[in-house]
């Protein structure tokens, strides 16, 4: 990769490449790979990773609302694509592109089947999302019989597949409650496909699922932050590599002196000579402002180089006085090594949220090794 001139995202598809082979290597050779690339692939560019994933043969893509579907449809993604969450108001544009809901209410079943009929669809592919301890969205096991009840008379949809989420499956102290969900999903979907009489693909492991339960992988597992380089414990990320890097420039650098002041708030007090860089980069491109006053630093020239003062909406000033660097240097916010997860670490968070929060202004790059042409 070339120095970076501006703030840029480096989408590294060859790890990527490498986290899906590894996800892979922990699964029987039949069990399905879903690539979940909601929220724009993590924050990286949902279109790029679902195409190098279609390439790689994966079997289904996961996307939360049905307008993130639209789009990777946009871009001739022909992969099967599940929505995660989507609303009565989207039953539409999901049979128009294709697009498979999860449905996670008897109101919402009811809603869809009727939708479903009005379209004239036939066996449409539809999920059954089951609410085993997350408490956030899905059926109840008591739930069963109204299901296979409305289910026994239509022949609009079908069931594609029968799932469930785990709450805390990174947490090995939270075992017995992970193996209690599992439990509850095995009788779930065996009482459910007892009565409709074909059997739906099963699957309820995430990322930190197929690392630490992968026995109960069933016919899929869903994996989101493993492809994008981070396992949630410092085993895994040991296997897997960051496909993110983000870098900037520095744009101007100060030298100041004693009783000066930097930033917004002159929250940056100078109490000895010092050199500070003005970097392109602030909280409007995702970095918060809990990154600020020294919380957080960036590696300037190998050199780890403390954020001075607040963050502001489109810069960041940081401490470079030990440092030998000049206008027009490269600055890594995160890296391979220098990583994204502890960066998020510094702001009370995980690696999730600081990625997703990257701007769609920052620009974004694709590095591959043509490895296959050698
Ligand atoms: C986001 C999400 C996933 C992916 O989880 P990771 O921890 O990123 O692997 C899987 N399943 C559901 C239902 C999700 O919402």
């Amino acid at each position: 990769m070339p120095k970076a001139t501006e703030t840029t995202l480096e989408i590294d598809l060859n790890a990527l490449r490498h986290n899906y082979h590894f996800l892979k290597s922990k699964l029987e050779t039949p069990t399905k790979m879903l690539a979940v690339v909601k929220a724009n692939g993590y924050g990286s560019d949902g279109v790029i990773v679902a195409k190098e994933l279609e390439t790689l043969g994966c079997d289904y893509f996961a996307v939360a609302y049905s307008g993130e579907g639209e789009q990777l449809r946009d871009a001739e993604i022909t992969t099967p694509i599940l929505v995660l969450h989507p609303l009565p108001i989207n039953f539409n544009s999901i049979i128009e592109r294709c697009l498979e809901p999860s449905i996670y209410s008897i109101k919402m079943l009811q809603a869809f089947i009727a939708f479903a009929d009005s379209k004239s669809q036939k066996d449409y592919p539809i999920h059954l999302k089951f609410n085993t301890g997350l408490n956030r969205l899905g059926f109840t096991a008591s739930e069963i019989t109204t299901i296979c009840n409305l289910l026994s008379k239509t022949s609009s949809v079908k069931v594609r597949s029968l799932f469930s989420h785990l709450a805390a499956s990174e947490d090995v102290n939270e075992k017995s409650f992970t193996e209690g969900q599992i439990n509850q999903f095995q009788h779930i979907s065996e009482e459910i496909s007892k009565v409709i009489g074909y059997q739906p693909l099963l699957h309820t492991l995430n990322t930190s699922g197929v690392l630490n339960y992968s026995e109960a992988q069933y016919d899929m597992v869903r994996c989101g932050i493993g492809l994008y380089g981070f396992g949630n414990d410092i085993r895994y990320n040991k296997e897997l590599i960051p496909v993110l890097s983000l870098k900037t420039v520095i744009s101007q650098i100060h030298h100041l002196s004693k009783g000066d002041t930097v930033g917004y708030g002159r929250k940056g007090q100078v109490n000895t000579a010092l050199k500070t860089a003005t970097l392109p980069i602030g909280h409007a491109d995702g970095l918060p402002r809990t990154l600020g006053q020294g919380r957080a630093s960036f590696l300037v020239n190998g050199k780890q180089a403390p954020i001075i003062g607040n963050v502001c909406m489109d810069m960041i000033m940081v401490n470079v006085t030990n440092i030998d660097c000049e206008e027009g240097d490269e600055v890594i916010v995160f890296d391979k090594t220098f990583t994204a997860e502890a960066l998020a670490d510094k702001m009370n968070s995980i690696s999730y949220e600081l990625l997703t929060a990257l701007s769609s202004r920052i620009k974004r790059t694709i590095s591959r090794k043509e490895i296959d042409k050698q």
